[in-house]
């Protein structure tokens, strides 16, 4: 039976207007819906802890819009405060008051948050950060790392995931085709939790650095933890070096805790980008950080540009407000927190029992199965190395066809919501340890163990 046959004709449909037949890249599934070739699956609705596709095949949701909806699908509270503003016109190019209630709420949860800049996506947020950073320094070079992603701009589109494997120095690979060569002179590239690296280019390059930007747990190459003591690293190399110090916060930001990884690891940048968590999925991001870079934002040639039509509409604003509400909930955090950490537990030991060799690295809100004999994996080349991708893409076939949505993509991570309960976690457990018998059946047929 085939069980993406609408998604399939909706998909040829789609080619014929829409490039590679999807609005984003990211959307396409490679193994999913054809045998030969990628394609969308059309979604249809999503509720609480479920979406269906447009064939009605019914998923418990891990992907949650690659990270945004914390609380859940559709969830009242954040409608009703929608809805009850909606009325009121959605754009009006004037300022309204609940911009200034989220960002005291920011303020209050985020520790670099002392002023914000409102945008409408995780990549204007660190465009803009970047900006900043480079109008505070008054220097251009920036360093990212390996496998870390911050958006779709020209300015930080290099060394993803899959470029990694292919080259043995550490030169910036383009990410796409149009992005002007001089950018790419722009940019060092250093590999994620690399002490030495790191502070070498910084010790004969910083007269030209303006920033240092990473995703201070990488959720782009699967889950990546910084090791101990390299965040406080970066942190003392910028200050000694008049670095800023940039967190995207655009995945771990309100999600592996109120106040994102900078709570967790104790350790304030300069500035950080946030989006997804920040309002359950409606369209929003943001920029926070330190009065004395922020304060460069304004008017006139000697400041930071910053516009935005849709920058701090009251429909976004008002599921910001309502989702910091409820994430300002202990109750909130204490079942996301307990409920990943069962989730987690529970599988490490189905893999155990199985005897497959995985690990699992990140947070009850985000984290992700690796296949490797290693204990830990630090940086994206070995992830690309060490890792068997082919476990990991055997295992997310077999869950999706027991109604369990994760990414194919093994450089995306598992998210969970607060709307994943008690009955979510039964079905996905017996749902993993079905897909990891049929794991073991192919590994069987294809490892000749
Ligand atoms: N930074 C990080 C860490 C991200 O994961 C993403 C999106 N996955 C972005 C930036 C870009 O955000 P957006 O898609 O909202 O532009």
């Amino acid at each position: 039976m085939n069980r993406y046959k609408n998604s399939q004709n909706a998909f040829t449909k789609a080619k014929k207007y829409l490039p590679a037949g999807t609005t984003s890249n990211a959307r396409l599934w490679k193994n999913v819906c054809l045998a030969d070739s990628s394609c969308g699956i059309y979604g249809k609705k999503a509720k609480g802890a479920y979406i269906w596709d447009l064939d009605g095949n019914k998923y418990i949701d891990y992907r949650l819009g690659f990270g945004p909806v914390i609380l859940g699908h559709s969830y009242q509270k954040i409608r009703d405060a929608v809805h009850k503003i909606d009325g009121n016109g959605l754009v009006y190019a004037l300022d309204n008051e609940l911009e200034i209630e989220v960002a005291k709420k920011v303020n209050r949860m985020v520790r670099c948050a002392e002023m914000v800049r409102y945008t409408n996506s995780g990549t204007e947020s660190t465009m803009t950060a970047l900006r900043i950073a480079r109008g505070y320094t008054k220097k251009e070079k920036i360093i990212k790392f390996e496998g870390h992603y911050h958006g779709h701009h020209d300015y930080l589109l290099f060394s993803l995931p899959k470029h990694i494997k292919d080259h043995k120095d550490k030169k910036p690979v383009q990410g796409s085709l149009g992005i002007p060569k001089a950018i790419s002179k722009l940019v060092y590239t250093e590999e994620w939790n690399d002490f030495s690296g790191v502070e070498k280019n910084v010790r004969r390059n910083h007269k030209e650095i303006a920033a240092i930007i990473c995703e201070p747990v990488t959720g782009n190459s699967s889950v990546i933890l910084p090791k101990e003591g390299f965040l406080k690293h970066l942190r003392e190399l910028c200050n000694k070096y008049n670095i800023a110090l940039i967190f995207d916060e655009v995945k771990t930001g309100f999600r592996l805790a109120p106040g994102g990884a900078q709570e967790v690891y104790k350790v304030t940048p300069d500035l950080a980008a946030f989006a997804k968590s920040l309002a359950n999925g409606y369209p929003i991001g943001l920029v926070a950080g330190k009065k004395e870079f922020m304060s460069l934002i304004g008017p006139g040639k000697d400041k930071v540009f910053h516009g935005g039509t849709y920058s701090g509409n009251p429909v976004s604003m008002a599921a910001a407000n309502a989702t910091l509400d409820e994430l300002r909930k202990d109750e909130v955090f204490e079942h996301l927190n307990s409920y990943g950490r069962e989730l987690i537990r529970k599988i490490n030991k189905l893999y155990d029992d199985y005897n497959l060799s995985a690990i699992i690295q990140g947070f009850p809100t985000m984290f992700q199965s690796l296949f490797t004999e290693k204990e830990q994996i630090t940086n994206c080349r070995d992830k690309n190395k060490f890792c068997d991708i082919s476990i990991f893409s055997e295992l997310q076939k077999e869950l999706m066809k027991k109604g369990i949505m994760i990414d194919e993509d093994s450089e995306e991570a598992v998210y969970t919501s607060f709307s994943h309960k008690k009955e979510e976690l039964k079905k996905t457990l017996d749902a993993y340890e079905d897909a990891i018998k049929s794991v073991k059946v192919f590994l069987g047929r294809h490892h000749h163990e």
